[in-house]
């Protein structure tokens, strides 16, 4: 599908791979320049570099890693036009519709092509993917990504309604996946799609169960056995460091060195009161020592008429 090169050639799709959540694809053009958070980068400078490489921006202050693309590469960097089938989903459906090499596949509707990537590794030149999109500009630009990144053998794109026009293949395919708002009006048209002489599979994705529901009331009339309904979901795990238990020991001790600072603040408020107590005991002594001499000043000071004797000088 993509350059099987060693080297990285002018015109190939490369993924650029700057952090887990920041991949993009690029197209090599000679003369044009990559510009990143990461760094600028000349085109012209990653052309005879080997797939896989770690390159350096030009001012050193960061670097970026140049993968080949895949399936899997290509989901996370595709311009989105649409949602998309991710890893999960597509491996889950992919391992029920039981998609191998030469296989031939039926997908509605194209979207951004995630889902398509996938399948045409899968099935790979002796196998065949027929998909179809009603959406124009959606196919044009899915058309046209096909054919860049050389899968024109392996898929048939073709611009309708599937609900109300059909398939364009008859008792030709082994398995049908349907991506669409309303799969079940695609059903009956699916079954004609499907080869006859040999066990086939429909896979209908939607995410309510009301479209569910209707989805298999549809598959039901149109005599589909062995109906199931799957949720797919991946979990990522984070890895952390975590410090190691400590033991009872260092438990216990920890414990009673608290124990001992609560009993020393307990000592030290004890302490505190008290002496506080005595300063305030020894302060009203004063206090009174003082009132009692005052009193007696005064008393000095005043005759029997109460009057305050003025000393004349003569
Ligand atoms: N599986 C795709 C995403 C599909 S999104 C991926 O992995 O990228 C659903 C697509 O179905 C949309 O692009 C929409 O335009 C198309 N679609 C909806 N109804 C359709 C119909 N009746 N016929 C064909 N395509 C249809």
């Amino acid at each position: 599908m993509w350059s099987t090169a060693r080297e990285i050639a002018e015109g190939d799709l490369v993924i650029v791979w700057m952090t887990r959540d920041l991949v993009q694809p690029l197209a090599i053009s000679s003369g044009k320049e990559l510009n990143t958070r990461f760094g600028v980068y000349r085109h012209a400078e990653l052309i005879g570099v080997p797939y896989g490489s770690k390159i350096g921006s030009r001012n050193g202050k960061g670097f970026i890693h140049l993968l080949r693309p895949t399936p899997e590469l290509w989901t996370l960097a595709l311009p989105h036009r649409t949602q998309i089938l991710y890893l999960a989903d597509i491996a889950f459906i992919t391992s029920w519709l039981d998609i191998k090499p030469g296989s031939h596949v039926i997908e509605a509707g194209t979207g951004s092509g995630s889902f398509s990537h996938s399948t045409a590794r899968t099935v790979g030149p002796t196998g065949h993917l027929w998909s179809y999109e009603f959406h124009e500009a959606r196919a044009n630009k899915a058309r046209e990504e096909f054919s860049s990144h050389g899968m024109d053998e392996i898929v048939t794109l073709t611009h309708r309604n599937v609900c109300k026009e059909g398939f364009t293949v008859v008792d030709t395919v082994d398995s049908v996946f349907l991506d669409l708002p309303a799969p079940w009006d695609a059903v009956e048209h699916a079954k004609k799609a499907l080869r006859k002489d040999r066990a086939t599979r429909i896979c209908c994705f939607s995410p309510c169960m009301e479209q569910v529901q209707r989805t298999i009331i549809a598959l039901n009339d149109a005599g589909f056995t062995e109906i199931t309904m799957y949720e797919t979901l991946i979990r990522p795990h984070q890895v952390d460091v975590t410090p190691p238990l400590p033991t009872v020991s260092t438990i216990g001790n920890q414990l009673k060195e608290m124990e001992a600072r609560r009993e020393a603040k307990r000592l030290r408020q004890i302490a505190n009161s008290r002496s506080r107590g005595d300063k305030r005991k020894r302060e009203e002594t004063e206090d009174s020592a003082e009132d009692q001499s005052a009193e007696k000043r005064h008393a000095d000071e005043v005759d029997g008429s109460g009057k305050r004797h003025v000393e004349q000088t003569p």
